[in-house]
């Protein structure tokens, strides 16, 4: 059953790809598609936009990329959530945390996959439902308690976005006093996220490009009683933390060929410490530096060891963003 399913999974990190519909925009603009789900788990970058591109492309070993799953372009944000997500919030229940996360360039379609629209809610909304519908099925008894926090890194500040103005200090020694929600209905959930993204941080050079370098953190804690094996109750507690990235393109920096290019202040320490945080755990390694950053610090007890990790990497179609596939790759695949 799915009890042994969850059992059976240990700790690993997926990796998922999702490709956005091409926007009216682009189409009016004439651009072209330049990505091919080949089957479910390749993808073949086919066309160049111009001659820099293509030269940019010949170091990377090869065009084709595999995933643990990938997701066309007409893929329902339910079946995004149903292969992603679905399976850590059963995790989340048996006392396990997780985290799963959007990757990609501004503009790839993070927001979309994790938040998403009224009418198409996305992976944090339909996990809420999911959690409170799972939760109904296995207990009239009410002893699960759900709290939501909605943080953001920006700048490595911690805010809080459910209530925002004052920045958050972290201290590992005590639990975080955040704003939380005991939640109920699907609706409040969405309508408090949406309340939640608009207090993201507004990058003022870029006034259209609304929060390209700040990190959403969705925390769903679930802390419920069970009886153990000697029938004493217990407290469990579970969590799953859902991350929408800062932009991708900032991640270029990790490049030492352009990191001299840009300047330091625009480096994304969070977002280059997540990467060496989850080389080192691919690579096995005693040592994770958590504390590096204040993403990696509050995902600390989400990310590795027992925990389960799914990476969306978004990436859109248009030839016209083409040069960003070296920043997927990058999270992808371990270094040499
Ligand atoms: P990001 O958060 O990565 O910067 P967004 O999620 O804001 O990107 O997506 C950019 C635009 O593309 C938005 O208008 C969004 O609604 C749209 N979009 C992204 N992904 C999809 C999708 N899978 N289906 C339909 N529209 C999408
Ligand atoms: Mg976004």
């Amino acid at each position: 059953g799915v009890a042994e399913r969850v059992v059976n999974i240990g700790s690993r990190i997926l990796v998922f790809v999702r490709l956005r519909p091409m926007s009216k925009k682009e189409k009016e603009a004439g651009s072209r598609c330049c990505v091919r789900i080949v089957n479910k788990k390749e993808v073949y970058l086919t066309e160049f936009a111009n001659e820099n591109d293509y030269l940019r492309l010949k170091r990377l070993r090869g065009r084709h990329f595999t995933f643990d799953a990938s997701f066309s372009d007409s893929t329902s944000q339910q079946e995004v959530y149903s292969t992603t997500t679905a399976e850590l919030v059963e995790a989340v229940l048996q006392g396990r945390n997780g985290s799963v996360f959007c990757y990609g360039a501004t503009g790839a379609g993070k927001t979309y996959t994790m938040l998403g629209t009224m009418e198409n809610p996305g992976v944090m909304v339909l996990a809420i439902k999911d959690l409170f519908t799972k939760i109904r099925q296995r207990s009239c008894d009410g002893n699960h308690v759900v709290h939501l926090s909605y943080l953001e890194v920006y700048n490595e500040t911690v805010r809080d976005l459910l209530s925002p103005g004052r920045p958050l200090v972290l201290r590992e020694d005590k639990q975080q006093v955040l704003t939380q929600y005991r939640a109920y209905s699907t609706d409040e959930v969405m309508a408090l996220l949406q309340r939640g993204n608009q207090n993201r941080t507004t990058e003022p050079t870029r006034a259209n490009e609304t929060s390209s370098r700040s990190h959403a953190i969705l925390q769903v804690v679930v802390e419920y009683r069970v009886k153990d094996a000697s029938m004493n109750i217990v407290n469990r507690v579970g969590k799953l933390s859902l991350i929408d990235l800062a932009g991708s393109e900032r991640a270029l920096a990790t490049d030492q060929r352009t990191v001299r290019s840009i300047e330091g202040a625009n480096i994304n320490r969070s977002l280059l410490a997540l990467s060496s945080c989850i080389n080192a755990l691919v690579e096995g390694k005693k040592h994770i530096p958590y504390r590096n950053s204040k993403l990696t610090q509050l995902l600390k007890d989400s990310l590795g060891g027992a925990c389960n990790t799914a990476m969306i990497a978004n990436i859109s179609p248009c030839n016209l963003s083409f040069g960003q596939p070296e920043a997927n790759e990058e999270l992808h695949q371990a270094p040499e």
